[in-house]
């Protein structure tokens, strides 16, 4: 049983705690790339979500392990068809950033019913990039479960 209390002083703790507290490296791949591919590197980096990004990881968008299977039951050649005509693309990414809350994340994975939300900065470098959303790392489903056993673990 937690008592009122202890309730309270979990609660504190989580709505501390920022993005850049607990996110993981981010996992890319060019938006030129084969879907071929992309399923090789979506096994070899185990990961579930891969960002798709151009030239200085600029986010073009994000492919879901449910995206790649779907373009498999159809007809396509995988290793001629480039990921970017299957990945779900900007501006229709939800992203997050360092700063924000693991509440405020948290939430967006829930609304929006997917695995988790590349973590974005703008692009610092002078020229065309300047300004775009920049990865830098990715928030996800795993993050939470970590956060919620370091808890449980009173970590
Ligand atoms: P899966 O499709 O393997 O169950 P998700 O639930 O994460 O994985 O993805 C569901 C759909 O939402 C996919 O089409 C995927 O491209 C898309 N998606 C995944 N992450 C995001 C995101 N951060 N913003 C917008 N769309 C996303």
């Amino acid at each position: 049983y937690v008592g009122d209390n202890s309730r309270t002083i979990i609660s504190e703790k989580v709505m501390e705690m920022k993005v850049k507290d607990c996110k993981s490296r981010p996992i890319v791949e060019r938006e030129e790339a084969s879907v071929y591919d992309t399923i090789v590197k979506m096994f070899i980096s185990d990961v579930g979500t891969l960002f798709i990004v151009s030239q200085g990881g600029i986010l073009q968008g994000v492919v879901s392990r449910k995206d790649l299977l779907k373009v498999t039951l159809g007809q396509g050649d995988l290793q001629s068809m480039p990921v970017n005509v299957i990945m779900t693309r900007m501006p229709n990414i939800i992203t997050t950033t360092l700063d924000e809350s693991i509440y405020e994340a948290t939430k967006k994975i829930i609304e929006h019913q997917i695995d988790g939300l590349p973590v974005v900065r703008p692009c610092e470098a002078e020229g065309p990039n300047f300004g775009l959303p920049e990865v830098i790392g990715r928030f996800t489903k795993t993050n939470i479960t970590r956060i919620f056993l370091e808890l449980l673990e009173g970590d």
